[in-house]
């Protein structure tokens, strides 16, 4: 332990760190967890806690002062009992195509990233962060290179959503809620799977949960579990042909190899007319080759109609040691796949100029 503290002012500092360390934050419990906790931690009946639930997550309170439909007593106990966490909006960056970045900090000073994409049908889809950083470790990937690795918590995670719709315009809404900003997802499986259901809930902001997909690495272990504990989307980042070149790029796939994730994709429980998005980033002559194209059509084929494939040309960083391949080369492999069947989608990045494409983030405000 470190010495005592032998100033006044440090005393007061250490108290207030420990004591918020020690209280539970509200924000980060689903709305059945909330309802438990105020009947047994609290002492007060269960719609108690449906009333905070929908003070934090419909009405975006920040402080329980505001809870005007709570007794003046109750906010003063939840005050001292509990807190609620979440994020700071710091900035936002708009791209020249219209892609805003948000970049917020957390309460320990962290840095992380949300950015919201405007898409094709008017709608805009939200790619959310669940970590800062992230421990996976792919080689192409620039959350990679960020030296903290640290999981966010549920109300983290919903926070920038929650952050998102205050900077919306008249008449604009979240579409599209998609798990692949910085962080591998199902490295940080319960906080994840709380903000799912939080974002879920009715009483809070009422997603569909056919409008929220989750990105993996490839987490076979925890693959399965997300197909029965949240009925949302599953997207896989397949980004190689055969298992040396995906050990190379994905160091879980040593690990959990392209079988286990085949396997893994075969069983996951898909509701009528869904399918999953196997993505792929084109890496210039690594993994674009035709006869990469044509082992990922071999490897499929079981899965034919159970997948989408999104190609994905890769988005350079400085010092990135992978090139992007020339248009003509992904039209090539997108055509491949096409005359084998596959239902392709060719998506070239949006945000590009203020750093907020896939594999771009890392926290940092990108000189625009
Ligand atoms: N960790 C999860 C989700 C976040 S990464 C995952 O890996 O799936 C989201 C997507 O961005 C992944 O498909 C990843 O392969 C891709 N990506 C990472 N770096 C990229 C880059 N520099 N260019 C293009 N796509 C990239
Ligand atoms: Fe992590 Fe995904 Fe980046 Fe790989 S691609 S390092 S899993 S965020």
């Amino acid at each position: 332990m470190g010495t005592p503290p032998d100033t006044l002012g440090d005393m007061i500092e250490a108290t207030t760190t420990e004591a918020l360390a020690g209280r539970p934050d509200l924000k980060s419990l689903t709305r059945d967890e909330l309802r438990a906790w105020m009947v047994e931690e609290a002492g007060e009946p269960a719609f108690r806690g449906d009333q905070v639930f929908r003070w934090l997550h419909a009405r975006l309170a920040r402080g329980f002062d505001g809870m005007s439909d709570l007794p003046q007593a109750l906010r003063v106990r939840l005050g001292s009992a509990a807190r609620i966490g979440g994020l700071e909006l710091e900035d936002v960056r708009v791209a020249g195509d219209g892609t805003r970045k948000l970049l917020l900090r957390t309460e320990d000073g962290h840095r992380i990233e949300s950015v919201i994409i405007p898409m094709q049908d008017g709608r805009l889809t939200q790619c959310v962060s669940s970590q800062v950083g992230c421990r996976i470790g792919c080689d192409f990937c620039y959350t990679a290179r960020m030296p903290v690795r640290k999981n966010l918590a549920a109300s983290e995670i919903a926070d920038q959503v929650l952050r998102a719709v205050e900077v919306l315009g008249e008449g604009e809404r979240i579409g599209n809620l998609v798990y692949m900003g910085m962080g591998e997802p199902l490295d940080n499986y319960d906080q994840v799977v709380r903000s799912i259901r939080i974002l879920l809930d009715r009483q809070g902001q009422d997603f569909a949960s056919r409008r929220i997909t989750v990105s993996t690495s490839g987490v076979v272990s925890r693959i399965a579990d997300l197909g029965r504990d949240v009925p949302v989307n599953l997207a896989v980042s397949l980004n190689a042909s055969h298992d040396v070149q995906r050990s190379r790029l994905i160091p879980i796939n040593k690990k959990w190899d392209i079988a286990q994730l085949m396997a893994a994709l075969e069983a996951f429980p898909l509701p009528p007319r869904r399918r999953i998005t196997v993505e792929y980033v084109l890496l210039r002559e690594v993994n674009d080759t035709p006869e990469d194209a044509r082992r990922l059509i071999a490897m499929l084929r079981g899965l034919r109609d159970r997948v989408k494939v999104n190609l994905i040309p890769f988005n350079p960083w400085p010092g990135a040691p992978y090139g992007r391949p020339e248009p003509a080369s992904v039209d090539r492999f997108g055509a491949t796949l096409r005359d084998a069947r596959f239902n392709v989608t060719i998506r070239y990045s949006k945000g590009e100029d203020i750093g907020a494409a896939c594999g771009q983030l890392d926290g940092e405000a990108v000189a625009a």
